[in-house]
């Protein structure tokens, strides 16, 4: 692993730690919100490239509303009315769109400097989050480990531990963009899963889980992220297109294959592997051109996409979905892999 410096954030030095397999492919994290930086792999002709979005120092990150890369904390999606109650108790959180709170909430886990240590094959980034951090009660003690393997997986481990009950949903929020440019439209979506978590148009679940079956929500066969992304559909308009939570079709409890992308042009292949109940298939929605990022191009209307492996949105409100809830004497455990490899013509 080597060590770069990647400028200063809130007066503290950022590093980018940069991993390399024996393939070639190469991964930057930095310890700024434990973000994923830079992604480079090859094409079908072995050409490699940066197939994710964001900036070329600290201080993109530190001005970001995007959430490129980043590691998301203490609750990944949203939390309706930015509020829940456990054990009796309610939890007023911090909002950070509109009513609601997204991604952790004002300075969720995106924002904060956590403490790198390299690992075999990896770096692992540690957060203590204090009772209290943005609503929600409890010391956390949050793990991210990014190991980079032979087989040209990004291996994702999370951990956390608290010392009083608290909800904690981890993710990554990477946008990739298999062909490095243009939009994201062509992009082939297989995703397991035979149903999804409607909205309102404040994007909260409504508490239903439906059939995709009929629907633009159906990926369970390859299809176009462009297809149907225009259809009249009243989900699909309150996402500005796909921005929903998919329930993962999973024949047994851990690592299971969840989605794939095939980008024509390039031959490459994303393959996406969790141990989570879900996945947030956001088309880049809120992309609109006013982002400059690395090498000072703007990032255009859905010229990236985003797979984050998760509980469901708005769980701690939703006593059907799968729990969120950590317990001291617990401990949080979730792993993703983002694997990359090519398709022939
Ligand atoms: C959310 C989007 C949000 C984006 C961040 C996604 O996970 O579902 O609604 O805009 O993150 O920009």
């Amino acid at each position: 692993m080597m060590t770069k410096s990647f400028g200063t954030a809130d007066g503290t030095q950022i590093q980018l730690y940069v991993l390399k397999n024996s393939r070639g492919m190469e991964v930057a994290i930095s310890d700024f919100g434990a973000t994923v930086v830079s992604l480079k792999v090859p094409d079908r002709t072995g050409n490699f490239a940066d197939v994710v979005l964001g900036y070329d120092d600290a201080s993109g990150y530190v001005n970001d509303k995007s959430y490129f890369g980043a590691a998301i904390g203490r609750y990944g999606n949203r939390i309706g009315k930015a509020r829940f109650t456990l054990n009796g108790k309610t939890y007023e959180l911090s909002k950070n769109d509109g009513e609601n709170q997204l991604h952790g909430g004002v300075k969720g886990f995106n924002k904060k400097v956590w403490t790198a240590k390299p690992v075999r094959g990896g770096v692992r980034f540690t957060y203590a989050s204090k009772d209290g951090e943005e609503g929600y009660p409890g010391n956390l003690k949050a793990e991210v480990t990014y190991t980079l393997t032979d087989k040209n997986e990004l291996k994702i481990d999370y951990r956390a531990t608290t010392d009083k009950s608290t909800v904690v949903n981890l993710t990554n929020h990477s946008y990739f963009n298999l062909a490095a440019d243009g939009d994201i439209l062509k992009h082939e979506l297989t995703l397991h899963a035979s149903k999804f978590t409607p909205v309102d148009a404040t994007l909260i679940p409504t508490g239903e889980i439906r059939d995709v079956k009929n629907t633009p929500f159906d990926f369970t066969k390859a299809a176009a992220i462009g297809s149907r992304i225009g259809n009249e559909d009243e989900q699909l308009k309150f996402g500005k297109g796909y921005d929903h939570n998919f329930v993962l079709d999973r024949p047994k409890a851990g690592l299971a294959t969840v989605a794939e992308v095939y980008e024509p042009t390039s031959g490459r292949v994303l393959t996406v592997l969790t141990t989570e109940p879900g996945i947030q298939f956001y088309s880049g929605n809120f992309l609109d051109g006013t982002t400059k990022g690395k090498g000072g191009k703007a990032y255009e209307f859905r010229t990236g996409f985003c797979l984050e492996t998760q509980h469901f949105p708005d769980s701690p409100n939703k006593k059907d979905f799968p729990s969120t809830v950590l317990n001291p004497g617990s401990e949080y455990k979730s792993t993703t892999i983002y694997q990359f490899s090519t398709r022939a013509k």
